[in-house]
């Protein structure tokens, strides 16, 4: 169950996490989860390259180690990185210390201030346990690109119908998301841009 647009009532139940950037510009911050992942991640950055677009990408441990080169080639292209944790552990279902541990063993990896509980799911104890130090990051527009029930041209609408002035959205660079991630994610720029955004990285600091 999920959904597309983050309700706002949900918003300031959680004031230490990020769902949007405050800004009266035309600006969107395109994020990408789960990866780096060979022949989805390049395929995503060379998109990425052919808009000008700067995004985020909040990458797995486990990944950033298996796939050193690619790792390196998403900051040397301008994007910003996140902590996504090592492996994908559920916040809700898993021991406090065990969490923590998780997301330091990401962060011999991913050097990022930025970070993002997988599955959103994130406990008040574990918030408070991460952010001195880092910025939590949300979202508040869904491509809903992992779920197989959609189709390409679904995810691409959940992302236009969405996007406002700062909005943050989740794309996912993995193999399971990749043909509709790729098509609303190219879509999406096409679109944008002749609205007239600009896609910018998350800041790291
Ligand atoms: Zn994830």
């Amino acid at each position: 169950m999920y959904l597309v647009k983050t309700p706002s009532l949900l918003k300031p139940l959680a004031k230490d996490l990020l769902w949007h950037v405050p800004t009266t510009q035309r600006e969107v911050y395109f994020t990408f989860d789960d990866g780096p992942t060979p022949g989805v991640t390049e395929a995503a950055l060379d998109i990425l390259k052919r808009y000008k677009a700067q995004a985020t990408f909040f990458c797995l441990g486990k990944n950033t180690e298996a796939n050193a080169t690619l790792f390196s080639r998403i900051a040397l292209e301008g994007h910003a990185i996140g902590n996504h944790t090592y492996d994908h552990p559920d916040g809700w279902k898993t021991s406090q210390i065990a969490y923590l541990r998780n997301v330091l063993r990401a962060r011999k990896t991913i050097t990022s201030n930025l970070f993002r509980p997988p599955y959103g799911r994130i406990t008040p104890a574990q918030v408070n346990a991460l952010k001195n130090h880092f910025q939590l990051v949300m979202w508040d527009v869904l491509s809903a690109d992992f779920d197989s029930n959609n189709s390409p041209q679904q995810c691409f609408e959940n992302v236009i119908n969405n996007v406002t002035h700062g909005s943050i959205v989740v794309f996912h660079d993995s193999l399971k998301a990749s043909t509709n991630m790729l098509y609303a994610l190219e879509h999406s720029l096409e679109y944008l841009s002749r609205d007239g955004y600009i896609f910018r990285a998350l800041s790291d600091t």
